[in-house]
This record gives structure tokens, C-alpha cells and sequence, in this order.
């Protein structure tokens, strides 16, 4: 056991899809994926503070829900039932990530809140005690309980730790729509055949350290689907790719877009760009995060 704290901060992390396949359905609805996930320097920050009882939570998006629809809640409240706390929590939830963008953000929360919460309260659990709780409240929130590079297979659950990727610079653009991710796989489900991205080649790219393996690879089955009700997908994408960026792809079930530079002259431009263009909501010039290498700064 930890000593318990009064007040915890910490950050959560947002992810990209560097690849994403979908191999098939299972009976009970959800997708059998095989993904390559990546930790981006875009976060949420959450505070904590004991309460007497009861689960609060307050927020500074006028966005999301406070109550048991949020997945803090919900990964909280798991928590507490689980170790037979009687105790309450008050969580603050600062929100940077884009929502309802295809970059995890409510599952990273979700996975910060467990770590939060285990902190508050001196229960001092492991990863792999946080991962099983995670996927409880969420296919992707084991992934963001660990961070950094990884292949996700399974419902996304069953996690494979790969080596960082080799620095570059990242352009990240959330146009203005909010995709449904149910409506994504619906439509994928309707078709009767898609090509699959090279995940296997991409895992080996990593192994060896070759980013342009990975820029070659990069690949979405999604992409066709959101693309086609959100055509501005396409432009941002060939937007970046016309001001130098070597790889651009859609993250998740969309609609944030995504863009690899490997100069950095060339990602400041085209971010500066992308802002006066207003082709898209929120546009980031950000790098990988690899928690391995920068968890002390935290
Ligand atoms: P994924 O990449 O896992 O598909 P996403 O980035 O597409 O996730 P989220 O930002 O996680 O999507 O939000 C999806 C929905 O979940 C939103 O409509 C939102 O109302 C709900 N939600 C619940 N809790 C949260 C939270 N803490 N942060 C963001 N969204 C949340």
C-alpha cells in the first residue's frame, strides 16, 4: 500500500492510429481490430481530491456530461465498488483532446481516473490490475493505461509493446463534424469487401526503426467509410500531403486527420497554414510521446 493523498494531478494522453484493420465482427457486436497505436503530446489533466462520498465532476468543456455518461465516471465508480471504498472523489477534468475525434479521449480519461483514483486512495495497482479494470469501461482504455507504441489485437485489449518510432513532427486537424463511431462500422459491416492495410509490415518497420517504412504503410480501413459522408476529410489530408507532410492519415473512426513531417520547417508552415485556412476546428503541431522517455517530466 501507498500512502493515500488528498489531491492528485496527472496527465492523459491522446492517441493516433498509425494502422487500423478490422479482421471481423463478433457475435457479441463488438469489431475484432488490429491496430498500431501511438501516444501523441496532446492531454487532458485531471485533479483529484477525496470527497465523503459520492462521485463530482466538474469540467471546463461545455461539451461533455458530469454524470454517470462520463467515462471518469464510470471508470471511477468501478473502482471505488471493487475495493469496497466507501469514501467519494471530486475530478476535475481540463479538456484539450478534440472530442468524438478517433483519438481516445474519453478512454484516456477514463484510464487516468483509474490511476488517479487507485493513487488517491493508497491502493497502489499495477498496470496490469488498471488494464483489467480498464476494459471494463472500454476496449481502448488498456492501451491508454500503458501508452507509448503498441499493436492492439483482440477488441483492441490484448496489447503488444513495440519500440518508439523514430522522432518526426506531427500535424493533427479536427475539422468541424462529430463522426458517430457506431455509424463507421455500421456502414464498414454493409460492405462486402475493403483492402487491409499492411499492419504486419508496419509492426517490422518499427522493429527496425524505419520510419519511412512505417509513412509507407499507413493505412485506415475506416477512412473509405468516414471519407465518404465527410468528404473534407480528403481535403484536409491532400492539404497536408501539397504542403510536405510524408504521410497523412485519418485516426480511428475519424474525423481528425493526421500529418508525418520529417522537417520541421515544413510542419510549421503547414500548421500555420492550416489555421488561417480554417479548413479544420482545432489544428496541433505536436511530436509522438513515449512515455518511457518522458514520464519524469510529468
Ligand atoms: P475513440 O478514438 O476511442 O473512438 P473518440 O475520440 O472518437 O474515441 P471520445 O472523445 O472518447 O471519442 O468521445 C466519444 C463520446 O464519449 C463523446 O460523444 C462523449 O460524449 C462521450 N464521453 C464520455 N466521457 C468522455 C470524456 N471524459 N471525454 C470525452 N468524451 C467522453
Amino acid at each position: 500500500m501507498r500512502e493515500p493523498q488528498d489531491r492528485y494531478e496527472c496527465r492523459a494522453y491522446a492517441k493516433i492510429n498509425l494502422g487500423l484493420d478490422v479482421l471481423g465482427r463478433l457475435p457479441n457486436g463488438y469489431h475484432k481490430v488490429k491496430m498500431v497505436m501511438q501516444t501523441v503530446d496532446i492531454y487532458d489533466v485531471l485533479t483529484f481530491e477525496r470527497e465523503d462520498s459520492g462521485i463530482v465532476i466538474t469540467t471546463d468543456s461545455g461539451e461533455l456530461p458530469t454524470d454517470k455518461d462520463n467515462l471518469i465516471y464510470k471508470a471511477a465508480g468501478l473502482l471505488l465498488e471493487r475495493y469496497h471504498i466507501t469514501e467519494g472523489v471530486r475530478i476535475h477534468l481540463q479538456k484539450n483532446i478534440p472530442i468524438a475525434a478517433g483519438m481516445a479521449g474519453g478512454s484516456t480519461d477514463a484510464a487516468a481516473a483509474l490511476k488517479g483514483v487507485s493513487r488517491l486512495f493508497g491502493l497502489d495497482l499495477n498496470e496490469e490490475e488498471l488494464k483489467e479494470l480498464g476494459v471494463q469501461v472500454g476496449a481502448d482504455v488498456p492501451y491508454c493505461v500503458m501508452g507509448g507504441t503498441a499493436l492492439a489485437e483482440g477488441i483492441g485489449e490484448k496489447l503488444t509493446v513495440l519500440p518508439p518510432i523514430p522522432e518526426c513532427f506531427l500535424l493533427v486537424a479536427k475539422p468541424d463534424i462529430n463522426v458517430s463511431t457506431k455509424y463507421v462500422y455500421e456502414h464498414l459491416d454493409a460492405l462486402s469487401s475493403y483492402a487491409h492495410p499492411d499492419i504486419d509490415g508496419m509492426v517490422q518497420a518499427i522493429a527496425d526503426g524505419s520510419l519511412q517504412g512505417v509513412i509507407d504503410r499507413l493505412g485506415n480501413v475506416l477512412e473509405g467509410v468516414t471519407v465518404s459522408a465527410y468528404p473534407i476529410i480528403d481535403t484536409i489530408k491532400r492539404r497536408m500531403l501539397a504542403l510536405g507532410a510524408a504521410g497523412s492519415l485519418m485516426s480511428g473512426s475519424g474525423p481528425t486527420v493526421f500529418g508525418i513531417f520529417t522537417e520541421e520547417e515544413k510542419a510549421k508552415n503547414a500548421f500555420e497554414r492550416l489555421q488561417t485556412e480554417q479548413l479544420a476546428k482545432q489544428v496541433f503541431l505536436t511530436n509522438f510521446w513515449d512515455p518511457g522517455k518522458q514520464r519524469d517530466k510529468q
